[in-house]
């Protein structure tokens, strides 16, 4: 039965609701789905009160780090939702992206554009607020004709109204993974492309390495699988799924052996 570790919903900046992801994994026969939102675990409980009896629902996070000035994203997967510092550290990372969206939207004043904070607020839905959020709201005020331009003309690294996203040393995520009973995974290394990096994140705690995504090729993925027997790291993979226009991951997709996801299930110290 096919089996997803890496999900969005529109508790970040996914396309389906929570019990409309689970309603997907279930015409997709998935028998496990991990829900990734970036820096929120909101979707997780109603998921799972969405969920049938055949379908797990393995409470996961993305968080971003900073190393050596890059961003990396961080997967936390089987953590207890109910700790205390992580729920601050999320309460305070939900507080930096609000700031951090305010000021990208205070740049795109200063260029000219049409734009509220509000606009941006009401296209986050009130959950996790990120870029492209921002991308939604210009694109519904007519100021570019899908998010992908949004990002290519605003928001992106190397466009005028990027503001980077603050983030955590990786010491402290692997930190506040672990004390909350999780296991750290390095996401889609083939778009991070430092591969030079990963024993420092390693060093840092990083348990796993998201082996499958959808924006690894075959070969790359082979790459990264023989990576992760090398450094010791459990393999993991998934599609990253958003449903938003112009993403192309498709739930459950790539294939992820059952024995990837009992082994990293086997690393978790939460009970569940
Ligand atoms: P943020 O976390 O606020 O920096 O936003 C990053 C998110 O933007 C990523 O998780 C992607 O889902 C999304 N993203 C990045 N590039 C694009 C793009 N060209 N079009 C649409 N979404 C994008
Ligand atoms: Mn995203
Ligand atoms: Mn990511
Ligand atoms: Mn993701």
């Amino acid at each position: 039965m096919p089996i997803d570790l890496h999900s969005h919903t529109t508790v970040s900046d996914g396309a389906l609701s929570p019990k409309e992801l689970v309603e997907l994994a279930r015409k997709r026969g998935l028998s496990v789905l991990a829900i990734t939102d970036h820096d929120a675990t909101d979707a997780i409980e109603d998921a799972r009160r969405a969920a049938a009896p055949g379908l797990e629902i393995l409470a996961g996070v993305e968080l971003t780090v900073h190393v050596a000035e890059r961003e990396a994203h961080i997967l936390a997967y089987g953590i207890d939702l109910r700790d205390q510092a992580l729920r601050i550290a999320l309460e305070d990372l939900a507080r930096r992206r609000a700031e951090r969206a305010r000021a990208i939207v205070e740049r795109l004043v200063g260029l000219g554009i049409e734009i509220d904070f509000a606009d941006v607020m009401a296209a986050s839905g009130g959950g996790t607020i990120a870029r492209p959020h921002v991308a939604r709201a210009l694109v519904e005020r007519g100021h570019a004709s899908s998010l992908d331009e949004a990002f290519r003309r605003w928001l992106g690294r190397h466009a005028p109204a990027f503001v980077p996203k603050q983030a955590l040393a990786p010491r402290v995520a692997f930190d506040l993974v672990k004390s909350a009973g999780g296991v750290g995974a390095l996401a889609h290394p083939g778009t991070f492309r430092r591969d030079d990096l990963i024993p420092v994140l390693v060093e840092a705690g990083l348990e796993a390495l998201e082996v499958r995504h959808t924006e690894h090729s075959a070969a790359r993925a082979r790459h990264y699988e023989a990576l992760a027997r090398d450094l010791d790291l459990l393999p993991t993979g998934g599609s990253d799924f958003h449903g938003t226009p112009g993403h192309r991951s498709r739930l459950g997709r790539p294939v992820v052996p059952d024995a990837w996801a009992e082994a990293l299930v086997a690393r978790i110290h939460t009970p569940r």
